[in-house]
């Protein structure tokens, strides 16, 4: 039956395999599945899980869930020990190909949508998926929330083009609707190598799903927001060694600013906190 890793295993998992690399252990060899004992090494999902994203996340499905090969834990990805981000975010896209990885491959994507900007932004921005227009373009954020999301980016002193923006997941959920666990996690460690490969300085996660998803944690916006995490990509290792990770923070997805426009103060508020932190001077006359 198919069965896809916890997701502590699995940084358990690549923190032991980055333990045998730093000793020059590179070759790992596995048991056939059926010598495995049950309990081992696959999980079914951990009860352990907070009841909240469960809620909003609908319980994996077994006979829809990709089949999560061990082994590509235990094997290196391919951009590893690039230094050049350009470089490294081409052998990711590569890597990630065609994907049939999760269900959203089979529900109506026109295409992948893997990211956009600046390789090596100091500025990095995670929404949750791609909608409508981004599936046409290949592009995230450039439907009206795009819009909006460049005029949050100028506000700031900034241009779209200096900075990174990725989503959660990479193809389009059906309806706009709001990706599934089992896709998020099958999705997200593309992305996790994305932000090793172009190590930002700092992060914002756009809206709540993409907050919860980078961060494991369950709590409302009102206090997900307004303060600093330190984040680390579960399972991507940087090139660089002195990279330690990098700082998110949280605030409203510009989708919904544009359904409640009355929370883009607060939106400002946190883009300032960023700025701050970037040393950014915002600009004489910021956008609203
Ligand atoms: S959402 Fe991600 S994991 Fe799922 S098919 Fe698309 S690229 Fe693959």
């Amino acid at each position: 039956m198919p069965r896809i890793l916890d997701p502590d295993l699995r940084r358990a998992l690549a923190e032991r395999v980055r333990y045998y690399h730093e000793l020059g252990v590179y070759d790992f060899y596995r048991r056939t599945p059926q010598a495995m004992p049950a309990s081992a090494t696959i999980l079914e999902p951990s009860s352990t899980l907070q009841p909240e994203l469960r809620e909003e996340m609908p319980a994996r499905k077994s006979a829809a869930a990709p089949e999560e090969n061990i082994f590509e834990v235990l094997t290196p990805n391919p951009e590893y020990g690039i230094a050049d981000p350009v470089a490294a975010l081409k052998l990711i896209r590569e890597d990630l190909g065609d994907c049939t990885r999760c269900k959203l491959h089979k529900q109506g994507r026109k295409q992948i949508v893997f990211g956009v900007g600046n390789p090596r932004a100091e500025l990095m921005f995670v929404g949750e998926g791609p909608g409508a227009d981004e599936d046409t373009q290949g592009e995230p954020f450039v439907g009206r929330a795009g819009q909006l999301l460049n005029n949050m980016i100028k506000a700031m002193g900034l241009r779209r083009e200096q900075v990174y923006i990725a989503n959660v997941v990479k193809c389009r959920p059906p309806g706009n609707r709001t990706p599934e666990r089992d896709e998020c996690e099958t999705c997200s460690p593309f992305l996790m190598r994305q932000i090793a490969a172009i190590k930002p300085k700092a992060m914002v996660a756009l809206g709540a799903v993409a907050a919860k998803n980078l961060l494991a944690i369950n709590a409302p916006m009102s206090e997900l927001r307004g303060r600093w995490y330190d984040f680390t990509p579960a399972g991507a290792r940087s090139s660089d060694p002195s990279w330690q990770g990098t700082r998110l923070a949280v605030t409203y997805h510009p989708a919904f600013l544009l359904r409640d426009p009355r929370q883009k103060g607060e939106a400002w508020k946190d883009l300032q906190m960023v700025m701050k932190y970037l040393g950014i001077e915002p600009p004489k006359k910021a956008a609203e």
